[in-house]
């Protein structure tokens, strides 16, 4: 290490052997015959707090404005996405790539569960899997020309999400929690995480943050006071949306109809992707 550094890989610009090594660059290149111009990450601390519905409407909402958006389902051991899109069919192995599977509006999509012959088979793999999975997702799919990609992470920030930032070039996460969990410590371990990898946060979602009674029209905080805003303030970061905890939502992910859930929880989120650099059809 040289005298003058001062320890820290984000100020000291001494061109030390420790600096050299953590520039080792694990990226994986894009199929030749893919185009990707976008690439938007969806993360949250612990599975079932919605990451897999809010990926799903990004998209759809993306894809209703014109973008042709593609989901990339990093999930692996817990792939929802097809289920949520009603899509029975497998994707075509070719000798030149995979072909990921178009959902009824044209959204491009890739999951372990469009590879399995019986989509209830648990993937039972081992983390280094996992990661080389999501990574043949992003370098061995044929990607057709998309604006837009959304990646449904998997949960937490350990060794398999890592990985994935590592390999995949990602211009922007959006972090979503729900009112039940410690979100100050999720909030703060996503930021640090992004910070390591050096990618932006576009912003934080709540999901199920309140539920609205369609008798008197009152707003019921179920689980609880949010602390979504205290916790975006203390990161400066913005609160993209807050979603309700809505039956016509589950029903719609149940059926496999994302495609037709209306809603505008997220239409201030797609003018955040909207603005973002190089965002265009
Ligand atoms: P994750 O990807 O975080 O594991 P999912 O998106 O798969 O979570 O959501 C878990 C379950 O909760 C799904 O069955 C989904 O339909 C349901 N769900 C999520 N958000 C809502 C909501 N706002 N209202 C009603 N049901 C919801």
């Amino acid at each position: 290490m040289s005298e003058n550094c001062n320890q820290n890989r984000n100020s000291c610009s001494e061109e030390c052997a420790e600096r050299q090594e953590s520039r080792i660059d694990f990226s994986e290149t894009l199929h030749d015959k893919s185009c990707v111009k976008k690439v938007i990450g969806v993360v949250s601390g612990k599975g079932g707090v919605g990451k897999s519905l809010v990926t799903s409407m990004l998209a759809v909402t993306m894809n209703r404005l014109g973008y042709h958006t593609a989901i990339l389902d990093a999930d692996v051991t817990g792939p929802s996405i097809p289920k949520a899109f009603g899509i029975k069919e497998r994707a075509l192995i070719s000798e030149e790539g995979i072909i990921p599977v178009k959902s009824k509006t044209g959204i491009q999509m890739m999951s372990v569960n469009l590879l399995l012959e019986d989509d209830t088979d648990p993937v039972v793999w081992r983390g280094p899997i996992l990661a080389n999975t999501v990574k043949q997702f992003w370098k061995d799919v044929i990607w057709n020309n998309v604006d837009i990609m959304f990646i449904d992470m998997p949960p937490g920030t350990g060794d398999v999400p890592l990985t994935v930032f590592q390999s995949i070039a990602v211009d922007g996460l959006i972090i979503v929690t729900s009112p039940q969990e410690l979100v100050s410590m999720i909030v703060t371990k996503a930021v640090k995480m992004a910070e390591m990898m050096n990618i932006p946060i576009i912003g934080l979602v709540e999901n199920m943050s309140y539920f609205r009674c369609p008798d008197n029209g009152k707003d019921y905080q179920i689980f609880g006071e949010s602390h979504i805003e205290e916790v975006a303030g203390q990161h400066q970061l913005p609160v993209l949306a807050r979603i309700p905890i809505d039956p016509k939502i589950s029903t719609a992910c149940d059926r496999g109809m994302m495609e037709m859930l209306e809603g505008n929880w997220l239409d201030s989120t797609a003018g955040k992707i909207e603005e973002m650099e190089g965002t265009r059809k």
